[in-house]
């Protein structure tokens, strides 16, 4: 069951106050190959991220927290006003990762965070039945901050051989055979790997 409970905020760019939903609870049954939740119930990612009515800021509700300098604000304001918002707009659940990503290449957002945002925006855009175009897109955009972020040396040792899973199945996904090959065999590069990331990858790499 997903549950949700009523949230003050305040827009750290505008600062509109508005209600939001806190989403409380939810369950998980299973995973896709691509990390996609199967929700018990109602799909909770689209309630992760709230929309500013005011001016269309979208962000967790620890961005709401966050404290922008002038430079910053202005720097949000600035790529707002490149997408279109008439007040109190309705945005759906890729809509509002894909949003946000954007938003968050100008807020300071690390290239993780970014490609973590895009990731979600092609699993809502899944659970939406969008065209595949713009799964494809969001998709694409994943993995490039996700090679960004392997290249900035922002994951922990830990969580690496997952990065590496991750990206050879979005490369599958994408088509890109060699780029998935590539990837899947780093993972036998690492000691310490989970038992079930090599079965994942082992079932995923015989598909392309
Ligand atoms: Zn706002």
């Amino acid at each position: 069951m997903t549950t949700l409970a009523s949230k003050p905020l305040k827009c750290p760019v505008c600062s509109r106050q508005f209600e939001s939903q806190l989403v409380l609870s939810y369950s998980v049954a299973e995973k896709d190959s691509d990390f996609c939740p199967r929700y018990l119930g109602a799909n909770p990612l689209p309630s992760f991220l709230h929309v500013c009515p005011g001016c269309g800021f979208v962000g967790y509700e620890a961005d709401y927290r966050a404290v922008y300098g002038p430079e910053r604000i202005e720097s949000i304001k600035r790529v707002l006003a490149g997408l279109t918002w008439s007040e109190g707009q309705k945005l759906g659940g890729p809509e509002r990762y894909r949003r946000a990503a954007l938003i968050g290449m100008y807020s300071g957002k690390k290239s993780a965070q970014i490609a973590d945002l895009y990731l979600q925006a092609t699993w809502c855009s899944r659970m939406d039945g969008e065209p595949e175009e713009e799964e494809k897109g969001a998709r694409k955009k994943a993995v490039k901050y996700f090679e960004l972020a392997l290249a900035a040396e922002e994951f922990s040792e830990a969580d690496i051989p997952v990065v590496h899973y991750l990206l050879g199945e979005l490369y599958r996904r994408l088509g890109e055979g060699a780029k998935a090959r590539e990837h899947f065999q780093r993972l036998d590069q690492f000691e310490q790997v989970d038992a079930w990331l090599l079965e994942w990858r082992n079932k995923q790499a015989r598909l392309c």
